[in-house]
């Protein structure tokens, strides 16, 4: 399993050498722990988009009123509470068991998880899936999901009142999961979850508290990113094994 996993690691661009070296680092490095306890209250929008037919506070009580995965699943597939919905192909709601232990949290879907109504099967997946291999864990093991629900055209970042108008789905996905550790892939996943303006850099290293059941979140960088900025792999990986540490003790 060494083996495979070092093969893994190699492919992600991640030496041995470069591995053990930051490891060494790391183990004396100060993870501060919870940091904040987040409470997962929706704020009602402040400007609310014109697509949106109930006052946000309403449309979260109804939503936060889904029983399970599925029902959620099909409130978000009918959404039109922002303008996103008219140019989408699909929603894509995410993907995992409803009892998983890891939920890791995306931006938004692309064009080919658009297409495929799946999260994070582009070339950010692939790597992703790398990563997750790397911990000898596989994608169905994890609930992957977005921020936003639907794609927003050309990859263009999201847009506030599109947060404002998704989060509700994350908030009951995250109520209905309850996960063991969740991981913030991005800055938009990380600033929506923290309720943070701080850039990912600051973010990161850190365990956080998340909501009245103190999930621990690790925020960590996009697997975009990490295709443009290769020489940021180590860092992820050891957010990922701080996230693993979280549920291995
Ligand atoms: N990037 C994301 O943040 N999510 C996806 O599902 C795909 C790419």
């Amino acid at each position: 399993m060494d083996r495979n996993r070092n093969e893994i690691l190699n492919q992600m661009g991640i030496t041995q050498w470069v591995l053990r070296e930051t490891m060494d680092g790391f183990g004396d490095e100060k993870v501060t722990p919870a940091v904040s306890s987040l409470t997962d209250n929706t704020e009602p929008a402040k400007h609310p988009s014109t697509k949106v037919t109930l006052p946000e506070d309403e449309r979260s009580e109804i939503i936060d009123q889904q029983t399970d995965l599925n029902t959620l699943r099909a409130s978000v597939a009918a959404c039109t509470a922002c303008s996103l919905s008219q140019s989408r192909n699909q929603t894509v709601f995410g993907e995992g068991p409803e009892q998983a232990d890891w939920l890791l949290v995306g931006e938004a879907p692309g064009q080919q998880e658009d297409r495929q109504g799946r999260p994070f099967v582009g070339r950010a997946g692939q790597l992703l899936t790398q990563m997750i291999r790397a911990l000898d864990a596989t994608r169905e093991q994890m609930f992957i999901a977005n921020t936003l629900k639907c794609r927003p055209p050309g990859n263009r970042d999201p847009l506030p009142e599109e947060l404002r108008a998704c989060e509700p789905y994350l908030l009951k996905q995250i109520k209905l999961i309850q996960p063991k550790v969740m991981v913030a892939l991005g800055r938009f996943s990380a600033q929506a979850l923290l309720k943070s303006d701080q850039p990912l850099g600051r973010l990161r290293g850190q365990v956080y508290q998340y909501g009245p059941n103190k999930i621990p979140l690790i925020v960590t960088y996009h697997p975009a990113y990490l295709l443009r900025n290769p020489a940021d792999k180590a860092k992820v990986w050891l957010d990922l094994l701080l996230a693993h540490k979280q549920i291995t003790g």
